[in-house]
């Protein structure tokens, strides 16, 4: 299967090999078959669509004719199979009580860019993009669905139960099942531009629903009652996403947030209570208990379940002076994962506080006896100078604190970031592991979301440590939570 997607051009950004030929304008349906397969979704009883936005990318348009590449055998073109989907898939869904903006309505060039920006503007909970795939091994009867996510599988999440759902409604009107895949897999330097650009705005996906470079599933596509079929696939992996519900959260902190026009949020606080509110996103949905994730400036935190809903996160035992990234994720009790989401902060910074970290860092990552919190420091202190001219010294020593807590991939990921990053760098020799070609990483954020006081943190974490240990007073030197809760 490798081996053949290698080879086949996956439809959603190869240019038109052939532009401006014919000249055929008219957006028309060129074969009316009898229907052949019967079906169709009522999309009333669908109560989970209500309210919810989606917007529907109907691929490509204005190059009918003269796109010779998306054109299939008896002349079916992707662009208008791509639009009567859409279409159909747009009233099933707005028959449903859904909201649905499409990117073109009729036969028309929309630029990828005028699609962002739609898309953006509207604010949907889920966007769709309807495609289909051709190959130039048109006489091998290449015929398989896929279904495209942006970027990593570790990141996708909501896009990935999307795909999934999607895929799976595909292989029940094709033969093949095909494969869900990252869109760095055919385009690996950009992915795809409709889901890179929306990566933080809403789940996603591209769907290639068959080729229609293959005879048989050319007159399958021209056939208006398969086209419905395949909006059936949409509406419902569609409706089966939002039943299992989109999880979501906020990190909250115990202590007083202020706006500042220079830090951003600021907290003057090194050791509040830091917790996570989760909304499984659907009603009756819990939190799975044992999916929830989470990381402070990419050190793995502890987690702690104290209610239904409400996380706290062992940072260890204090934060220190610096810009500060909380990012987790987990998923519901339906199966559906949240996006990888990052809430940001600054603990305020004093006169010689960065010269204070760098020293005690590196004294503390060397002696191997506090690494963790001396990677810590060192991650706060490199938060305040990122452009700082010894900056591959300090990632240098943070790839080691990685090292030495036991997380080979960061430590791996700080020297990379010596090896693209710093070309005049004395550390490079010591940071090529291999010889193998350096691949620039991709970064992935996370979704942002609220950093906000709630106030009653505090005591809501001291009823818990009373509830389940009674005898056990509670320390307020830190969130050291294996200790006190
Ligand atoms: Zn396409």
């Amino acid at each position: 299967m490798n081996r053949m997607l290698l080879r086949v051009r996956a439809c959603a950004i190869v240019p038109a090999l052939c532009l401006g030929i014919l000249g055929m304008g008219e957006w028309t349906c060129k074969k009316k078959e009898e229907p052949r397969y019967a079906g169709g979704v009522n999309p009333s009883g669908y109560r989970m669509l209500e309210g919810k936005k989606v917007f529907v990318d109907a691929g490509h348009g204005g190059s009918l004719g003269a796109d010779i590449f998306r054109q299939g055998p008896g002349g079916v073109s992707e662009e208008e199979v791509n639009l009567r989907v859409a279409r159909y898939l747009r009233d099933k869904l707005a028959a449903a009580g859904a909201i649905v903006r499409m990117s073109r309505e009729k036969d028309e060039d929309v630029p990828l860019e005028r699609r962002v920006a739609m898309a953006k503007e509207f604010a949907p909970d889920l966007l769709v993009s309807v495609h289909h795939n051709g190959t130039v091994r048109r006489m091998d009867r290449v015929n398989y669905p896929c279904v495209l996510f942006w970027g990593s599988a570790h990141n996708a999440g909501p896009s990935l139960n999307l795909a999934e759902l999607l895929q799976n409604e595909f292989h029940k009107i094709m033969e093949d099942r095909g494969r869900v895949l990252s869109d760095f897999a055919a385009f690996p330097e950009t992915g795809t531009m409709i889901l890179r650009e929306t990566r933080y705005l809403c789940p996603g996906v591209i769907g290639e629903a068959g080729f229609f470079s293959d005879e048989r599933h050319a007159l399958r596509l021209a056939d208006l009652q398969y086209n419905q079929l395949e909006a059936d696939a949409y509406f419902l992996a569609i409706a089966e996403f939002f039943r299992r519900g989109a999880p979501s959260g906020t990190v909250r902190a115990s202590c007083a947030v202020e706006s500042d026009p220079i830090a951003g949020l600021l907290i003057k606080d090194d050791r509040p209570v830091i917790a996570l509110r989760l909304d499984p996103g659907a009603k009756d949905a819990t939190i799975d208990r044992s999916s929830v994730r989470a990381w402070v400036d990419g050190v793995p935190a502890g987690v702690t379940l104290i209610e239904d809903a409400l996380c706290v996160l062992d940072y260890g035992e204090r934060l220190y002076p610096g810009a500060h990234a909380v990012r987790f994720s987990f998923a519901n009790s339906r199966g559906n994962r949240s996006p990888v989401m990052h809430a940001t902060f600054t603990l305020e910074i004093k006169a010689g506080d960065f010269d204070r970290l760098m020293g005690e860092g590196v004294r503390l990552v060397k002696s191997r006896r506090n690494p963790r919190e001396g990677l810590k420091m060192l991650l706060a202190a490199r938060s305040m100078s990122v452009t700082h001219p010894d900056d591959d010294t300090i990632l240098w020593h943070i790839a080691q604190g990685f090292a030495r807590i036991g997380d080979a991939n960061a430590s791996d990921y700080y020297l990379a970031k010596i090896r693209h990053c710093y070309p005049e760098s004395s550390y490079l020799p010591k940071s090529a592991r291999t010889q193998s070609e350096p691949r620039m990483m991709v970064e992935y954020k996370g979704a942002p979301v609220s950093f906000l006081h709630e106030a009653s943190l505090e005591h809501v974490c001291r009823e818990h440590t009373r509830k389940k240990t009674p005898s056990a007073p509670v320390r307020r030197s830190g969130p050291r939570l294996n200790e006190v809760i």
